[in-house]
């Protein structure tokens, strides 16, 4: 058989997602999904086992590629090294500043155990770095900017939840149009937290909650809030239910560049729109399955990064038939 066998560690948001984009290649094959959770309990989408953690072990030579979605808060900083060691693994680890500290310890693990652990892929961390990288290379002289939204985020959510008073609630990270066209502009403008991004909050009160005093609670809220221009608006339980239940993101990523001293404007820009954000960091992670697998069978080792994948190891294309047809 010559499919990539794949492994999905933790089914949430971003499990489900990898289920659904294993489909839609056919040079992989899903094996089984691991769940610290009762596996009895847990149930896939599609027909595939599930099983506990303790069971990974026997999996060593049955399983290609384990694809890690556990959250990055909580859940990858252990699992991350613990199954590298064991296994190549692909996961999305976004808490940007504990990026080396995180890698290091990849590292160490995947030299061990001679596996590639690729981390961090996704499309922020993953998609706009690689975009971010490219800008800058080749525009040496320039600013480049990363705007996020419309999009959904889960942890300003989480932060609207608790307040006292909040019964339910959801965050839309919005970018400020006026500052986008200054960027695109080419006129390098210097903005401030304020200026890039508003933030829009939709609320459910619990019965009897004070509106004044919980609006003033979210839009003062430290680090989280108190930089923005927020706004709230106060919605029934039915209307979160029907209007706020899709995960959609996205964003911007725009160098402002220029060469022959500033005579010729450059300006290269990527963007995302995303019904779905987990579908897509999903489809993102299942890409480069491939690659670390094609690593991995090369006899290479360690932490890698998006930085470090040749595109053409991301397509299940030979590399003749990349070069006739997208070149
Ligand atoms: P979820 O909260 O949906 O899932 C995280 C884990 O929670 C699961 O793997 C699962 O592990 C566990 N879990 C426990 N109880 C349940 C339950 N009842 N239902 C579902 N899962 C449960 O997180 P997401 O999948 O939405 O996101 C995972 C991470 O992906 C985020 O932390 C984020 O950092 C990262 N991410 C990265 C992006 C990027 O661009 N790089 C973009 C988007 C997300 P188990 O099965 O073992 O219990």
């Amino acid at each position: 058989e010559n499919a990539i066998r794949i492994g999905i560690v933790g089914y949430g948001n971003l499990g489900r997602g990898v289920e659904a984009a294993i489909a839609q290649n056919p040079d992989m094959r899903l094996v089984g999904l691991f769940t610290r959770r009762d596996p009895a309990g847990v149930k896939p989408l599609s027909g595939v086992p599930v099983y506990g953690m303790s069971e990974l072990e026997r999996f060593r030579s049955e399983v290609d590629v384990m694809i890690l979605c556990g959250g990055s808060k909580d859940d990858l900083p252990q699992q991350g090294p613990q199954l590298a060691a064991m296994f190549t693994t692909v996961d999305s680890f976004d808490n940007h500043s504990a990026i080396p500290e995180y890698f290091a310890a990849v590292d160490a693990a995947a030299k061990a155990g001679k596996t590639i652990g690729m981390l961090s892929v996704g499309w922020d961390p993953g998609m706009f770095s690689l975009n971010r990288l490219y800008a800058e290379a080749i525009l040496p002289e320039g600013a480049t900017y990363t705007f996020w939204g419309k999009g959904l985020s889960q942890g300003h959510s989480d932060a609207i939840r608790r307040v006292p008073g909040v019964k339910g609630g959801v965050q839309y990270t919005l970018p400020v149009q006026e500052a986008m066209d200054q960027v695109r502009s080419g006129s390098n403008p210097t903005l401030s937290t304020r200026e890039k991004h508003t933030r829009e909050c939709f609320v459910v009160l619990e019965e009897g909650a004070d509106a004044a005093a919980v609006k003033a609670a979210i839009v003062s809220m430290p680090a989280y809030f108190a930089d923005y221009d927020t706004t709230v608006n106060f919605i029934s339980e039915e209307e979160l239910r029907q209007n706020h239940n899709t995960m959609p993101h996205g964003g911007f990523v725009i160098r402002s560049g220029q060469t022959n001293q500033g005579a010729s404007k450059q300006v290269m820009e990527f963007s995302l729109k995303l019904d779905s954000n987990p579908e897509y960091t999903a489809s993102v992670l299942v890409a480069y399955a491939r690659a670390a697998h094609r690593l991995q069978q090369q006899g290479q080792s360690g932490a890698k990064t998006v930085f470090d994948v040749a595109p053409g190891l991301l397509s299940p294309r030979s590399a003749a038939d990349l070069r006739k047809d997208l070149l």
